[in-house]
């Protein structure tokens, strides 16, 4: 679960949270809890001492609530998986490929 905003006015989402939505301009934008559950819509490994171990994979998920985010992840991820967030890791989300139970 990770937590973004929802505009009242245009019905935008946001990650992370805002005060004035983006879009529409508003400021009636509140919290908003999302699964963070989304598709991998790129990834890379990133060969870089920044963080460790190196390398550390880097994808683009496009969330259920139709948030585009950047997040680290728990191994490979390929384009068109579907991911979810596994746990936190200094304010960014850590995803793993989501299989079906
Ligand atoms: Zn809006």
């Amino acid at each position: 679960m990770i937590r973004g905003s929802l505009c009242a006015s245009c019905g935008a989402a946001w990650y992370p949270e805002v005060i004035r939505c983006a879009l529409c301009g508003s400021f009636e934008v509140a919290p908003s809890p999302m699964s963070g559950e989304g598709i991998v819509r790129s990834f890379t490994w990133v060969h870089s001492n920044a963080r460790h171990p190196s390398p550390w994979g880097l994808a683009h998920i496009e969330t259920a609530e139709g948030v585009f985010l950047v997040g680290l992840t728990e191994g490979h991820l390929d384009i068109g998986d579907r991911a979810a967030v596994l746990r936190f890791e200094d304010d960014l989300p850590v995803y793993t490929r989501q299989v079906d139970a």
